[in-house]
């Protein structure tokens, strides 16, 4: 019986897409998918691929018609159902087989799933894939974790189907176990600051100039021809500038102000806490969405401070300040990003190659963008204490940013406008050059209410307290 070289999971929208892209590369893949017709109208649109194709019916199926030893990609929706198929599979394999979850994971369940399965003798990649459904079928950027022999066995494939930047292919291995997820997952929260900040251009745009949709859409056209050149800055100008057919208006003016979340983002936020980090922008980008989604409390806050007029002297924003602003912001945004991935290699010991991890950015992917080149090459520079926005490729390029960026800030504070990633932007940039911040009186009053003591600047001692527990002792 001929021989699939690998097996996939579930066929929705990125399983079908990645499982076509695998066959297109010359791969035999086998597919199942829960839902039977599912897989009999996918095989049936897949055409000349269709020959490249081992559809099952069954897991029993799929398991018979793989190679040994055997390599099967789960690609459904993160959670349950990924432990559910686990639990299904698990009986059919045999020891040295491999389990690879493509899916959007929580990188808690990467390391307890790949825990678990070792103990059977099973390996697990825990693997990150983005680029949506086009990426997906012609080229995703794919961020693996896990047992780094088990990534050989499979490497030929990713690199195969995956993007390629000047022909380097835009998939590598980060690290054991929940590695490769967790760098999805950082990638995803950058990918929520970088959305909000083109949002909150547009909104200073719209609300504060009166421009329309097609004239904002031009312009980011226009700037995704430089330095800010991406996908999101480019897919934002199309949005922007499509026309809703059934309406005529504009499509963004039809479309409700509530964000979607599927977790992401917050798991982003949520880990960088539980490190100790505080990546401002992408937290900022996940309130934002959060706060979109009480609309019937923003309508009713609207009508109650509708006399609140905008504050005098707020300056006009020209779109060069928006342009610098919005560079100034991104690459505070990709500094908390790369510092929140430091801080979890070394809680996890990955030794993740923080370079790497824009390189496999750079095509592909959401956040792909003309700057990660430039971000992956200072970073293999060097970056002066660990932080992207002094790396001398970038520093040049905030001292104008962060005046554009301050502009916005400010003449947008003036008018009532939010731009709660901007602010976030601003205001960690303005922290990282402030040698003396304002946590001596923190600590002052940590150590008054709670003796919790302090170092002292002048002799360096520590666990130093001040004299107000015997004036408490005597009021
Ligand atoms: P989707 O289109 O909704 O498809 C979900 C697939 O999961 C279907 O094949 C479904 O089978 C299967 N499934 C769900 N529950 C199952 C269970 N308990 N047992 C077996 N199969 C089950 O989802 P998707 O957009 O392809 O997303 C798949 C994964 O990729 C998710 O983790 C997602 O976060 C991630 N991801 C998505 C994107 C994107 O742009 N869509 C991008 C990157 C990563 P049935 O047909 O039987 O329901």
């Amino acid at each position: 019986m001929a021989q699939a070289r690998i097996g996939l999971i579930g066929l929705g929208v990125m399983g079908a897409n990645l499982s076509l892209n695998i066959a297109e590369k010359g791969f035999p893949i086998a597919v199942y998918n829960r839902t039977g017709s599912v897989t009999d109208d996918y095989v049936a649109s897949a055409g000349d691929l269709a020959q490249q194709l081992f559809p099952a019916k069954t897991l029993e199926d799929l398991v018979a018609s793989l190679s040994t030893p055997r390599a099967i990609i789960i690609m459904v929706q993160a959670g349950a159902a990924v432990d559910s198929v686990i639990d299904s599979l698990t009986p059919l394999l045999d020891k040295g087989d491999m389990i690879i979850d493509a899916g959007n994971a929580n990188f808690h369940d990467t390391r307890r799933r790949e825990a678990e399965l070792s103990k059977l003798g099973l390996n697990f990649i825990g693997m990150g894939v983005s680029g949506g459904e086009e990426g997906a079928r012609h080229g995703p950027s794919i961020m693996v974790g896990g047992d780094k022999k088990s990534f050989e066995v499979i490497r030929d494939i990713l690199e195969a189907i995956s993007a390629k930047h000047h022909g380097t292919p835009c998939a590598d291995h980060f690290g054991p176990d929940g590695a490769g997820h967790f760098v999805k997952t950082v990638h995803n929260g950058i990918e929520y600051a970088d959305m909000q900040m083109i949002a909150e251009v547009y909104g200073v745009l719209r609300d504060g100039a009166g421009r329309s949709a097609a004239d904002i859409g031009k312009l980011f056209e226009t700037w995704d021809k430089g330095q800010l050149q991406s996908y999101l800055v480019e897919i934002s100008g199309k949005v922007l500038q499509t026309i809703d057919e059934k309406s005529g208006q504009p499509i963004v003016d039809i479309i409700v102000d509530k964000a979607g979340q599927k977790g992401t983002g917050r798991w982003t936020a949520i880990e960088a806490l539980s490190l100790g980090q505080s990546p401002s922008t992408i937290e900022a980008a996940v309130a934002a969405r959060s706060w979109s989604s009480v609309k019937d409390t923003r309508i009713a806050g609207e009508a109650l401070f509708a006399e609140l007029e905008p504050e005098k002297g707020a300056a006009k924003i020209s779109d060069d300040d928006l342009e610098k602003a919005l560079l100034a912001a991104k690459i505070i945004a990709y500094d908390q990003g790369l510092n929140l991935l430091s801080a979890a290699s070394d809680e996890y010991d990955w030794n993740l190659d923080l370079a790497s991890c824009a390189e496999v950015w750079r095509e592909g992917c959401i956040i792909r963008s003309t700057m990660l080149d430039e971000m992956a090459s200072a970073v293999r520079e060097g970056l002066p204490q660990g932080n992207l926005i002094f790396s001398p490729r970038f520093a040049q390029r905030l001292v104008e940013g962060s005046s554009a960026l301050r502009r916005v800030v400010a003449s947008a504070a003036l008018q009532g406008l939010p731009v709660p990633a901007f602010a976030a932007a601003l205001a960690y940039f303005d922290t990282m050059r402030q040698g003396r911040g304002t946590t001596d009186l923190v600590q002052g009053q940590r150590d008054f209410f709670g003796a919790h003591g302090f170092v002292r600047i002048d002799t360096g001692e520590t666990d130093q307290h001040g004299p107000w527990a015997s004036d408490i002792a005597h009021s």
